[in-house]
């Protein structure tokens, strides 16, 4: 999308205030969550942390599963670290539509690669299914976007210390029209020094990945992240996984507003369908700096460049951390059930038959239980 259409669309948003009293009450109310809370991490030697992948591992897995491909998964290194780590991203499939997959931009947040690994390895095991699905569609994996943060386990990378989701390009109008909506949703506009302190692509894996996608031009994005241990609604069960959307309704267009609800009620479906997880929908949040949001609002580029490129969907799923690695195979298993429901709808165009509106039935997050369990012990 070019200034000018978002300039269009920011125009028509300032006039549409009739719409908003549409919109839930609900939805602004919910409290602005804080994801990342103090933790402490699993130590050297820890059992646990000996069974989350380093990026040695990642980089062994996605070696192997190259040679085994053949030649159908290509693997790219598209940039390095900050302390001078390949940065991998491995694509694979002939379709038109193209999907990609990231996880592991929170260093600390252990099962991304496991997930994002595993769907490759489905994909390169070939048979009927996957064939299938690769004819008509064409993946970016990115299993680890922050192996530096993952190495020192923590959630930001090590040069800067700045969250790598927080990290993407917004430019003045993006920030306008975030400031537009806040106003419209009964919040302050932020002054205008949060913009000039947005970090805007300083980090090198930022601005590698950044090109990957200009690159790409991803139709729809799935972001793999961890949350600490909540309950599911005002239930008494925990909820082991959320869908989430980064940003507020009237951030995006109609089509992008349904898909990226779509993604999430079949991603919630897909998820649910086993009895030891309860899926919830992510609190409120409208971070337009977060990597899918800027994907889905055309951000710039580390040189000030737009991709001009605007995802159809893109959104993000939080796995409860584990508890050992007793939990671990329903973890990722979630994640990966969850991304081929939204997979299988994209291949056979069942997506935009899906009733989006069916979002507002996915029983809210509730309340905060631990936090420890985010980080696999
Ligand atoms: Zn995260």
């Amino acid at each position: 999308m070019t200034n000018t259409t978002r300039r269009r669309r920011l125009t028509a948003l300032l006039g549409a205030a009739c719409l908003v009293l549409a919109i839930p009450l609900s939805a602004a109310a919910d409290p602005v969550s804080k994801p990342g809370g103090p933790f402490v991490p699993p130590a050297e030697g820890d059992p646990n942390r000996a069974a989350i992948l380093s990026a040695d591992d990642v980089e062994r897995e996605l070696l192997a599963l190259e040679r085994r491909s053949k030649g159908a998964m290509q693997l790219d290194v598209v940039g390095q670290s900050g302390e001078g780590r390949p940065l991998y991203m491995a694509t694979i499939g002939t379709g038109d539509e193209r999907v990609w997959v990231q996880g592991r931009i929170h260093g600390n947040e252990p099962y991304g690669p496991d997930a994002a690994l595993a769907f490759l390895k489905t994909l390169v095991a070939g048979g009927q299914h996957a064939s299938q699905v690769l004819s008509e569609v064409t993946f970016a994996v990115i299993p680890m976007y922050n192996p530096d943060g993952s190495e020192a386990y923590i959630r930001q990378d090590t040069v800067h210390r700045i969250d790598l989701n927080r990290d993407w390009g917004v430019d003045q109008d993006i920030f306008d029209q975030l400031n537009a909506v806040r106003v419209q949703r009964g919040q302050n506009p932020l002054p205008q020094s949060t913009f000039d302190n947005y970090t805007q692509l300083r980090a090198v894996e930022s601005q590698a990945f950044w090109y990957a996608f200009a690159e790409f031009r991803p139709h729809y994005m799935v972001d793999i992240h961890h949350q600490g241990t909540y309950y599911a609604g005002d239930t008494d069960d925990m909820t082991t996984f959320s869908v989430g959307i980064s940003l507020d309704e009237l951030m995006l267009s109609s089509d992008q507003w349904d898909t990226v609800r779509r993604m999430g009620v079949l991603a919630a479906d897909a998820a649910g369908r086993h009895g030891a997880v309860t899926p919830t929908r992510y609190p409120y949040i409208n971070i337009p700096e977060g990597v899918v949001s800027a994907a889905m609002l055309n951000g710039p580029g580390p040189e000030g460049e737009y991709a001009d490129w605007t995802p159809r969907g893109a959104m993000f799923f939080e796995s409860r951390g584990g508890i050992g690695q007793k939990s671990r195979g329903y973890l990722v298993k979630q994640n990966v059930d969850a991304l081929w429901a939204i997979v299988d709808a994209v291949a056979d165009g069942s997506i935009d038959t899906v009733d989006a509106d069916r979002w507002d039935d996915i029983l809210p997050r509730g309340g905060f239980l631990s936090n420890q369990a985010k980080f696999g012990y």
